[in-house]
This record gives C-alpha cells, structure tokens and sequence, in this order.
C-alpha cells in the first residue's frame, strides 16, 4: 500500500479530510509564511504538499490543486523547478524527494534527522533566484522541529521578509517545539484531525483490515494506523500482544522495530494504568487486557520503557532489550483477576 503525498490526476488530496481545510486557507491566509500543525500521522506533510501544489498549479484551481496541468505534472514527478522540499534525509530519502547532491544508496551514514545549515543554506540562496514558471516559488519544509539552532537562525531573515512571489510552509507537530523566533514569523494554521468515521472509512478504502483496532493502536492518528498494517501488525497481533507480555512472551515483538515495541508497550502500560483506576484502555480492546500488580509495579515499568524511549539507538543487543522489558512488564501485569 503507498500513500500519496500530493495532489493526483483525480485533483484531490490523498487524504480526503485535507481538502476542506485546504480550500479555507487557500480562501483565508495571506501571509507568506504559514505554520501548519497537527499531530503526527494525521497529514501535516500533506497538507502541505496540497497548499504549495495549489499555488503553483496552473489549471482550474478555486478549492486546491487541478492535478492535471503541466505545474501539477512537475510536482507529482517531483521535478517542479519552482517548489524546494526541505524535509530530513531520514524523511526525504524514503519519499524521494531528493536535494542536489543526495546519494541515499552510496552514503554509509545513517540518514540525518536534522535539516541541516548547508541545507537551509541551499534554500536560501535558491529563493533568490527568479520563479521558472513565473507564479512564485514554494519552500516546504517539514518537520520543522528537525531545524537546529543554527539551521533555525540562519532561516530567520527569509521568513520575516521572502524574496517577492516567495511563501514558506512550515509543518510541525506542536509549535512549542520551536523556538519564539520562528514561531513569531509565522501565521499558524491549525490542522484539525479527521474524526474517527473519516479515518476508519479511509482506512478501509486504503484495504487495512481490522481498521477499528489499528486506529486505536495509533491513538487514533491514520497514518501510523495504516503504517502498522503496512509493517504487518493485524489487528489479531494487537490484540494478543497484552497478555503475551504479562506471560513474560517476547516472541509478539519477534522482528519489530525497537522504538515501534516501545511505544506498544508504552502503550499497554498506559492502558494497564487507566484500567487499574476503573477507566476505559485506549489503545487495546478491553476484554484483552490482563488485569494489573497495582500502579506502583506499573509505575515502575513504564519508568524503565521511558528510560528505554529515550535512547532510541541502543549500544547493546535489541532482542536483549526488549525480553528485558517484557520481563519487567510480566511482574506488573497479571493473567489472574
Ligand atoms: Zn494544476
């Protein structure tokens, strides 16, 4: 299954909750650079992605994008001489939204989750230079919580006053990611999320069987919710996971990716919690949820999966790591009730 970033030849979005709020700002925002937030996996990039194609399209183009003219053929081809997608290598390889000099194939390194200085650099010198195609030029930059400090500094001059013709796209999670200065330059635009029937229906017409429980896995957020079906997790894995871990049985995290294991056991702690309070679980259902050791022992083990959270890039040995604090989740959780 691949997801679209832009607007296609059917002239709509990839993501039909995109398009109301796509033709409010196109009708509303004059400012030449927009803050466009919303939360992770619930379409911030391609929010962006239908602003700046809108702008520059050609055809038609009242409520966004026409998908069909020669502008809109550049952009899908990623060729647009006049749009700079300024996204971190550890984003733009996969996409494919390449910068001049990228060799994602060649480079040993692992990608970059930074924009870098050179690279804002590149965008700055890039905007003052005249428009190919003579409506303007586009920079979207996503996310913008990926500017150092000094890639950050060195953008502000152009948000505060763009070469003429020149808008700046901003994404970001939460804007108390960035620092006042950018902020300040910025008009926001917040991105309201699809409600649950909207993104259960796009779920589905995307072929993600057992789209209720999945979109409850990723707290409601589509993106992530069709990305776990994308890596294989079915909504019978999901829902086993919670007492496979009170067992102290690893093996439901056998081939996962170690952030991803996090944030599910995370996830069940969080749920172990709310449930031990007489709550509703969110991420699980509640009739496969064990029963808890009490919230110390719960505390406890979602301190150390904080711990493990916060270095992502482990010096020792994943499996290891992950039996670890499954075993841990074992003495919180009990299949006795
Ligand atoms: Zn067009």
């Amino acid at each position: 299954m691949v997801v679209g970033t832009v607007v296609d030849e059917s002239g709509l979005p990839p993501l039909p909750w995109l398009a109301q709020p796509v033709a409010e700002t196109l009708a509303r925002q004059r400012g030449h650079a927009l803050l466009l937030h919303g939360a992770e996996g619930t379409g911030t990039l391609e929010f962006g992605f239908a602003l700046a194609q809108a702008w520059l399209c050609e055809g038609e183009h009242a409520q966004g994008a026409c998908g069909r003219c020669g502008s809109c053929r550049l952009v899908q081809s990623k060729l647009h001489p006049d749009l700079m997608v300024l996204l971190p290598q550890a984003l733009r390889w996969p996409l494919g939204w390449l910068l001049a000099d990228d060799k994602p194939d060649d480079d040993k390194k692992k990608p970059s989750k930074q924009v870098r200085i050179e690279e804002v650099r590149a965008a700055i010198d890039w905007v003052g230079k005249t428009s190919s195609r003579g409506r303007g030029k586009v920079v979207l930059l996503h996310p913008a919580e990926a500017l150092n400090l000094q890639s950050a500094n060195a953008l502000l001059k152009t948000l505060e006053e763009p070469p003429p013709g020149t808008r700046l796209l901003l994404g970001v999670s939460d804007p108390a990611l960035l620092l006042p200065t950018i902020r300040s330059r910025c008009q926001r635009v917040p991105l309201t999320p699809p409600t649950e029937s909207e993104a259960l229906a796009w779920l589905e017409g995307q072929g993600v069987a057992d789209a209720a429980v999945l979109l409850a896995a990723a707290g409601g957020r589509p993106l992530q919710a069709a990305a776990l079906a994308a890596a294989g997790v079915d909504g019978a894995h999901w829902t086993a996971l919670p007492r496979a871990v009170a067992r102290g049985d690893a093996s439901v995290l056998a081939g996962w990716p170690v952030p991803r294991a996090i944030d599910a056991l995370q996830k069940l702690c969080h749920d172990a919690a709310v449930q031990a309070v007489g709550g509703r679980p969110r991420h699980f259902p509640a009739a496969a949820m064990p029963a808890s050791r009490g919230s110390a022992a719960l505390a406890e083990w979602g301190r150390a999966l904080a711990r493990a959270a916060r270095h992502d890039e482990h010096p020792w040995n994943e499996g290891l790591l992950l039996e670890a604090l499954v075993s841990h989740g074992s003495r919180a959780l009990t299949l006795r009730s």
